[in-house]
């Protein structure tokens, strides 16, 4: 699940809170007498156990890639991922997560599911749905205490030539992001890669929702911006080992402008095009970045045993 930009109207978790109490709030561009975000980074057991977490998420994600058909429903999806969460005794993040606006309802679901002009946040309900409609799936739990969040954006049947584009340099944008992790000192360098690629393809970066860094809880610090903000420039975000952030550009073709629609959730593009959503949870670890929210491990981003260590571990 995307955090809003300003962290004035993000949701006030008591958890998340009681960590900001002691210290000034920073992070809201163009205040003064700012304080740097304060990271928990995480040790390699920890990153083990997100992991877990992560494993669950990416099955959930898969299970819901599978069922991507028109005349599916939403609803089918949400009640697809709460049983791969119960089935691994996960605790699903987003049910219940308070909603920023004073007086609107909580997010009611296990799943967001947002359908074309929906970025993020979207509500899943019984609308089937269509050939050619696009849907962004985004997911998280915590298992044992740790969490992992990540999304998808699924194509059902063959959308318009452009918006498959969409797609394919969202997906491209995440993976090129993860990538540039490993070269990388700083998340500025990263976050500027990702705006001019998308921005070369014609496309927009969503700037009101960012990633952000997850742990034990699923938004903790540092906002981690799809592009170079204020912010970011003030207190970069060192790419260090034990750095745990979910990853998620939001990508639109015609608008980076959006609105909440009544029901206190769902955002849509203000030109009501199409928008695509990828996120992944990304540890660095002392062997370079590693995807904690894949279904199986991905072979590059596992630590790199020289050959005889190799075939020890490999010898029964
Ligand atoms: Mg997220």
């Amino acid at each position: 699940m995307s955090s809003h930009r300003s962290l004035g109207s993000r949701p006030s978790i008591p958890g998340f809170l009681s960590n900001l109490a002691r210290r000034p709030r920073p992070g809201r561009d163009g205040a003064k007498d700012e304080a740097p975000p304060v990271i928990k980074l995480k040790s390699p057991r920890e990153i083990g156990l997100m992991r877990e977490a992560g494993r669950v998420v990416a099955k959930a994600l898969d299970q819901v890639r599978q069922m991507a058909a028109p005349g599916v429903t939403t609803a089918d999806m949400e009640h697809v991922v709460a049983a791969v969460f119960r089935e691994h005794d996960a605790k699903p993040l987003f049910l219940g997560y308070p909603s920023s606006d004073k007086g609107k309802p909580p997010f009611p679901a296990v799943i967001c599911a947002s359908i074309n002009e929906q970025v993020v946040h979207g509500i899943p309900n019984r609308r089937p749905l269509r050939e050619g409609d696009v849907v962004s799936i985004d997911t998280g739990c915590s298992v044992n205490g740790w969490c992992g969040d990540a999304a998808v954006t699924l194509a059902i049947g063959q959308p318009s030539p452009q918006t498959q584009k969409l797609l394919a340099v969202t997906i491209e944008t995440l993976d090129l992001a993860i990538r540039a992790m490993g070269r990388c000192r700083y998340w500025s360098e990263v976050a500027s890669l990702m705006d001019r690629y998308v921005k070369s393809q014609g496309f927009y970066v969503i700037e009101k929702f960012v990633g952000h860094g997850i742990g034990q809880t699923m938004h903790e610090e540092p906002q981690v911006p799809n592009f170079v903000s204020k912010t970011l420039r003030k207190f970069d975000i060192k790419l260090e080992p034990g750095l745990v952030m979910a990853i998620e550009p939001m990508v639109a073709i015609g608008t980076k402008e959006v609105r909440t629609l009544s029901d206190g959730w769902t955002v849509e593009t203000k030109d009501r095009r199409a928008s695509a959503h990828f996120e992944h949870t990304v540890a660095m670890t002392v062997d370079g970045p590693r995807i904690l929210t894949l279904l199986e491990d991905d072979p590059a981003a596992e630590p790199r045993l020289a050959p005889a260590e190799r075939l020890a571990a490999s010898t029964p």
